[in-house]
């Protein structure tokens, strides 16, 4: 268990799942970047959190709630949460949004799977199910929160956690996710991979012993 002091952005998980050293560079060095998708999320997620609650057949449809989980140690913001009444209780189904369309990797499900573990801790309820709403594609996906994404989840907030302990940012590593990363022009990942840039900075060295 965690205490109120560890505990992490809940949104460190998707950029642990993308690349670590972009998660050390925002959470560690506080270093940021915005682009166009990043820019373009934050427009949507702005829009989303400005609306008000509602209540539509038997559904109540909060925004912007705060949230947290200990046994995770993250904390956060969930963008939409469907309270839906079953029995007694009114059970949350998160909805998370993304101005883009569906990937095909975890990064989103994680997130959405973080949100609904915390409201699970919180409102000691199981949730079964939660859901992304994909702006480019207009299309609401729904995502089972099965045994094997929670570990997934609950492993990578756990990497979280080691990253931000020994606080040291990783080496810069090209991939083709660098191209579409805001934060590629302070990591500079293809630099140091080009070797005439070695050779360029060898060069230059070997003058500056020779004068
Ligand atoms: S540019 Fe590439 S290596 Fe650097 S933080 Fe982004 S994804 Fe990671």
């Amino acid at each position: 268990m965690y205490s109120e002091d560890d505990l992490l952005p809940l949104t460190g998980l998707q950029n642990m799942l993308y690349c670590k050293r972009r998660c050390a560079l925002k959470h560690i060095e506080q270093a940021w970047a915005d682009n166009f998708f990043t820019a373009k999320g934050s427009v949507m997620h702005d829009k989303v959190h400005k609306e008000k609650s509602e209540y539509r057949k038997g559904v109540i449809i909060e925004r912007s709630v705060f949230i947290r989980s200990y046994k995770l140690g993250l904390k956060g913001k969930s963008d939409v949460v469907e309270f839906h009444k079953s029995g007694d209780k009114f059970i949350p189904f998160p909805v998370e949004y993304k101005s883009g369309r569906a990937k095909a990797d975890n990064t989103d499900k994680v997130q959405l799977c973080a949100q609904a573990m915390c409201f699970e801790e919180m409102m000691n309820v199981k949730i079964e199910d939660g859901a992304i709403f994909y702006g480019k594609t207009r299309n609401r996906l729904n995502v089972k929160l099965d045994e094997s994404l929670r570990e997934e989840t609950s492993y990578l907030a756990q990497e979280f956690h080691s990253l931000v302990d020994i606080g040291k940012t990783p080496k810069e590593e090209y991939s083709k996710k660098c191209d579409n990363c805001s934060l590629k022009e302070l990591c500079l990942p293809e630099i140091f991979t080009k070797k005439s840039v070695k050779k360029y900075l060898a060069e230059i060295i070997n003058d500056e012993k020779a004068i």
